[in-house]
């Protein structure tokens, strides 16, 4: 079996760009907790915080295999959603979207809050975001997207390939949307800002991740490399490797994907670039590519899937400068300052794998590309169930994840569908 934590090729590129950072020790020795939390990201860190709110004299113990903002929850493209993920927008049913969107719209502020309190300078800001699509099958997501925000009576603009080119510098788009309900975000700085947000009591260790977990005596124990924690409570906040730690295997896929970020641009190409100086476009398919312009002046690919392992090397920097270049032929010849990949939790219907799995193990994984603020209030949410706090039925809300088949079934199925979407979505790649 792969391993059971995260253990990445290539640095995070926004990670790099900040000042250096000292990480909280590494656990050593035995300890006891009232709830140990496997994972310090966007879910994991909701999750201590609201256990501490609820419980505030409660040992919450949280252990990372990475360093903040090094780690998974640091590597993803930025897009803090205010609105429920356009896989997830489902225009017949408006009323159950209403009440996703507004428990989204509460977990964004509390991210947006604790940001503020940080008292260093974070970039994030609610820039908005673009959907766009270039060929038949990006449009008819579109027109999807588009009754999916009329019917939810969300405010969006329409624009064509002119006036796309005119806002963001490429002609590269046929038709797109523009919808104000998403924060563009460096993850690393913000991961850095709602760590520094945790309460004092909530004991983090960094570079320590989770070697197995096992229930023995009423206790769930979890082993590390140098030590180990046991509790009644054990919270799987930690995505994708979840099923590494041998839950939900049977509804989880791990994927990798990657970004590619340029240094900061001459004023000449930014000059080129449209009226708009922070802006983030989100494919209109799956399999598509996420390019975003930061508010210091580069620009950011995020595209290409691989099932189950990460890739590097020159192949992957070819595909992504493929992918920008082709957006902007003006860029043609410019390279990446930083290029890295992260790890996707898959789910085959895109919902969560959320809530009690056995006695005492919670979990919420399964972010399906779009878990940061979706993921800050599914770990919230999840402290509360498990204090025996009256939680909304999740699964009629987000749904629950359903089962996939065993390997190698999953693996050939998860290529077959991946070429086909591939080849009729090549346009929007
Ligand atoms: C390139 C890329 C771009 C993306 N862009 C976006 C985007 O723009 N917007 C968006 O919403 N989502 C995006 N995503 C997805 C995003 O990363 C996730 O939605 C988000 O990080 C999920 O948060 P999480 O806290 O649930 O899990 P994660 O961020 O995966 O955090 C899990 C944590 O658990 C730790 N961990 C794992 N296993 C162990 C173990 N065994 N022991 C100890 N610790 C462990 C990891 O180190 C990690 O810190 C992107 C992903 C990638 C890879």
């Amino acid at each position: 079996m792969s391993k059971p934590y995260p253990d990445y090729q290539l640095a995070c590129g926004w990670n790099a760009l900040l000042p250096e950072r000292k990480p909280q020790p590494s656990l050593l020795g035995e300890h006891p907790a009232d709830v140990i939390i496997i994972g310090a990201g966007w879910t994991g860190l909701a999750c201590a915080r609201r256990w501490q709110e609820l419980a505030p004299d409660a040992r919450v113990v949280v252990i990372d295999a990475s360093e903040i903002g090094e780690g998974n929850p640091g590597r993803n493209s930025g897009f803090l959603l205010e609105v429920a993920l356009a896989e997830d927008a489902d225009p017949a049913n408006i009323s159950r979207m209403h009440e996703c969107n507004r428990m989204i719209q509460e977990a964004m502020q509390s991210i947006a809050a604790d940001v503020k309190a940080y008292g260093h300078p974070v970039d994030l800001e609610r820039a908005g975001t673009y959907r766009a699509a270039v060929g038949p099958v990006g449009l008819k997501s579109l027109h999807n997207y588009k009754a999916f925000l009329e019917g939810a009576d969300l405010p969006f603009r329409q624009l064509d390939r002119a006036e796309l080119k005119l806002e963001l510098g490429t002609e590269f788009y046929s038709a797109g949307l523009y919808s104000p309900h998403c924060y563009l975000a460096q993850p690393a700085q913000v991961m850095r800002a709602l760590v520094s947000h945790l309460p004092g009591s909530v004991q983090l260790y960094e570079n320590t991740p989770a070697l197995s977990i096992k229930r023995a005596a009423g206790k769930w124990q979890v082993r590390t490399p140098n030590g180990g924690l046991h509790s009644p409570h054990l919270v799987l906040a930690n995505n994708a490797f979840t099923r590494n730690l041998g839950v939900a295997r049977s509804r989880l896929a791990t994927v990798y994907t990657y970004a590619g970020l340029t240094a900061r641009l001459s004023d000449k190409v930014l000059d080129s670039l449209g009226s708009n100086h922070n802006w983030g476009i989100l494919p209109t398919h799956r399999l598509g590519s996420t390019l975003r312009r930061t508010a210091d002046g580069r620009l950011l690919v995020r595209s290409v899937h691989d099932y189950g392992r990460e890739r590097g090397g020159d192949k992957l920097r070819l595909a992504l400068q493929d992918r920008l270049w082709r957006r902007f032929p003006q860029l043609a010849g410019t390279g990446f300052e930083h290029m890295w990949g992260g790890a996707v939790g898959i789910t085959h219907n895109g919902a969560p794998v959320w809530g009690e799995i056995e006695p005492g193990l919670f979990a919420s994984s399964g972010c399906n590309g779009g878990g940061t603020v979706k993921g800050t209030l599914l770990g919230g949410l999840l402290a509360e169930l498990a204090l025996g706090h009256e939680v909304p039925d999740i699964a009629s809300l987000f749904g629950s994840a359903s089962w996939m088949p065993p390997e190698p079934f999953r693996g050939i199925g998860f290529h077959a569908v991946s070429q086909l979407e591939s080849w009729q979505g090549r346009q929007e790649l």
